[in-house]
């Protein structure tokens, strides 16, 4: 029998939902509340090619998934809110605890409302909307899905930090990495487009926030996230990697405190910090304008980008079966595949083919493929990730063997 299943991804003062049809993995409906805890929240929801919107006052995520209940029944969407067996929650941070997906009871939930030190930006938001389902739906089982659980597997020597070694062993400081979901759909395609389970690739998750993950064996070996998702490539928003002296250096020069410098490295920070927009194809209009900052953060985005690459490719002895492009910049635009191609072609011996990579993504039929030339060394594959699928299936099985 088919039953639903609810795939959920709560921030601060937002609500994300997809209704799933499952064992088919069929998306039923889709919907969005936003400004929860302010006075104009409001919501969309697409369902069968439909638009149903809503908005009055949503004091807290409990308010708002009654909100969510009320029209999924209303619209028809479910009959009874008992068809919902199961609930998938993308949770931040698992720590150290957690290498898979669990269903969530007390100790759980416990556990990740202690792990809120490890994510203070999004706990808080996850843990409400845990809370309000628990609360709103108390039939359905639920599941945590954590960002961090698939990069488990890397060594000590790719997660420890040259710190004093104490700060691992007391506060837990460590590389953790994240969009462990992503990099894991990632994976499991290409070990099937591969025949094979011990795959080494470069994932190169490109989205707002991005991170690159080298696979070593079929297996999470390094990823360039750490502690928090703030390290690594150059974002939207954040700095990605950069001299931690800097931080004590604007405290003493510009007076600021620890908490408005840690909220400048995550909020005003990346492409956002050098030329003003976070968001790519605003800030390729600017280039297209002549805006000389745009341009200085394009290539420095760019130049992450092959560093971080480079870096695993030594870490795999350039033994690599593929490099993937994945999320929303890598799926979509193809000037910056070509470039990125362009300019790791010298010393891997890689080539684009330009039909195939202007054929697939944004505005094309074909979403997936390889845009290498055939005389490539390292055939480089485009990808859309799914996480939600990821999350739905994950939250299935475990409903299922409980
Ligand atoms: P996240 O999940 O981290 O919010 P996404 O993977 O959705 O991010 O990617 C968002 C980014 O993808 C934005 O910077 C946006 O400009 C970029 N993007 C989306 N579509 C396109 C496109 N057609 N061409 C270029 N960039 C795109």
């Amino acid at each position: 029998m088919n039953e639903k299943y609810l795939v959920v991804n709560c921030g601060s003062s937002s609500l994300k939902f997809s209704l799933y049809e499952m064992p088919l993995e069929k998306l039923i409906a889709k919907g969005y509340i936003e400004k929860i805890g302010l006075d104009d929240s409001f919501w969309t929801i697409s369902y069968n090619d439909e638009k149903i919107t809503g908005a009055k006052r949503l004091a807290n995520h409990s308010e708002a998934v009654k909100v969510m209940t009320e029209e999924l029944i209303n619209n028809g969407i479910v009959k009874r809110m008992e068809e919902i067996k199961g609930i998938g929650h993308r949770v931040l941070h698992g720590g150290e605890i957690y290498n898979d997906s669990v269903i969530i009871d007390d100790k759980v939930l416990n556990d990740i409302v202690k792990m809120t030190n490890l994510g203070p930006l999004h706990h808080p938001g996850e843990i409400d909307g845990i809370k309000a389902m628990m609360e709103c739906l108390p039939k359905a089982k639920q599941v945590a899905v954590f960002d961090t659980a698939f990069h488990q597997t890397m060594p000590k020597d790719s997660y420890i930090y040259a710190v004093p070694y104490e700060w691992y062993t007391k506060y837990k400081v460590r590389k953790y990495g994240f969009h462990g979901t992503s990099h894991k759909y990632i994976t499991n395609k290409m070990q099937e487009l591969f025949h094979k389970d011990d795959v080494n690739l470069i994932i190169c998750h490109v989205g707002s926030g991005a991170s690159i993950t080298c696979i070593k064996e079929g297996k999470s070996f390094d990823t360039s996230m750490g502690l928090t998702p703030l390290d690594g490539l150059v974002m939207g928003t954040r700095s990605g990697r950069i001299d931690p002296s800097i931080i004590k250096f604007m405290a003493d020069e510009a007076g600021m405190t620890l908490d408005e410098i840690t909220n400048e490295l995550n909020k005003n920070s990346g492409l956002k910090g050098i030329c003003g927009k976070n968001d790519f194809r605003d800030m390729m209009n600017l280039i297209k304008e002549g805006n000389e900052q745009a341009k200085l953060a394009y290539e420095i985005f760019m130049d992450s980008i092959i560093k971080h690459i480079a870096e695993y490719y030594f870490e795999l002895e350039g033994k690599v079966d593929a490099i993937v492009f994945t999320a929303g910049i890598l799926e979509n635009n193809t000037s910056i595949r070509e470039t990125l191609i362009n300019k790791l072609s010298g010393a891997m011996g890689i080539y684009v083919n330009q039909l195939a990579n202007d054929n697939i993504g944004y505005g094309h039929d074909l979403k997936e493929g390889i845009i290498t030339a055939e005389e490539s060394k390292i055939p480089v594959y485009v990808i859309p990730t799914d996480e939600e699928v990821m999350i739905v299936r994950d939250c299935y099985k475990l409903v299922k063997e409980a």
